[in-house]
């Protein structure tokens, strides 16, 4: 089964080599950011039609994807790992 970094690969062959679809930037294998265009928890799968390139900068930039329920996700997670349940 191919695996995320395959994914990326090929988008990078796919799209003309290492670079962010957002803002153009030249990236190489080690800095750019596979981005799920759907969330693998949402049922995104690690394949090149899911996979974007992205530069840092964009990818942390990007919230407009980010939706409450993800917000919530995270926050959940954060709290079970700062405050375990006792039982
Ligand atoms: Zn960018």
């Amino acid at each position: 089964m191919a695996s995320w970094k395959d994914a990326k690969r090929q988008r990078a062959r796919q799209t003309g080599g290492w670079h962010c679809e957002k803002c153009g930037k030249q990236l190489t294998e080690r800095t750019a950011i596979g981005h799920h265009k759907h969330y693998q928890r949402n049922g995104g799968q690690d394949t090149v039609d899911n996979c974007e390139l992205r530069c840092g900068a964009c990818e942390k930039s990007d919230g407009h994807n980010v939706s409450i329920e993800d917000l919530d996700y995270r926050v959940k997670r954060i709290e079970r790992m700062l405050f375990p349940s006792e039982d």
